[in-house]
């Protein structure tokens, strides 16, 4: 049996650095159109013994103030609708933010199996962002730095009860 994984969250707060370390160079069903922008990524991720799908939300960094919301809203929904779980992904050195509120509204009223990430917490900078991740009602947020690859650990024994 396997699963599939959406990481979620704002733009710029490490989803795709994630995805590349759980992918590597496993990415499926995408044609190899360079200079192409897609929406939602989809790749074969290994992490552990895990095998899994995992779906990158992207596209959200191009788009204008005015239209983000609601491509953000369309884009995190389809996401999860594709997945078992998601991975809502935060950004401990900036703190959570209104958007991210957003995001926590849509993956509450989607009903989704959420597990929650304070990334780019390596070192003291994520220390006041890792606790005020708790305050998004989602559970205890895995200290983790993609970039790193700290909380790997962490993110597979939250992951394995899906498997
Ligand atoms: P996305 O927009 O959510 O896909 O974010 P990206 O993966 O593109 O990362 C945005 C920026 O954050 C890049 O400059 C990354 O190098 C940086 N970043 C990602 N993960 C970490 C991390 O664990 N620690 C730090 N300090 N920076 C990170
Ligand atoms: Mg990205």
């Amino acid at each position: 049996m396997t699963f599939t994984l959406a990481i979620v969250g704002r733009p710029n707060v490490g989803k795709s650095t994630l995805f590349n370390r759980l992918v590597g160079k496993r990415l499926a069903l995408v044609d190899n159109q360079p200079g192409v922008t897609r929406d939602l990524r989809e790749g074969e991720a290994r992490l552990g013994d895990l095998r899994f799908t995992v779906i990158d939300t992207a596209g959200l960094e191009d788009a204008t103030d005015d239209s983000l919301e609601g491509r953000m809203r369309r884009l995190t929904e389809r996401a999860v609708e594709m997945a078992d779980a998601c991975l809502f992904i935060v950004d401990a050195r900036t703190g959570i933010l209104p958007t991210d509120e957003v995001f926590a509204d849509i993956l509450r009223r989607k009903n989704a199996h959420v597990i929650l990430a304070a990334n780019k917490a390596e070192g003291k900078a994520g220390e006041a962002g890792l606790i005020e991740a708790y305050s998004l009602g989602l559970g205890e947020p895995i200290q983790m730095s993609a970039e790193h690859g700290e909380g790997m650990g962490e993110l597979l024994t939250a992951l394995e009860p899906i498997a």
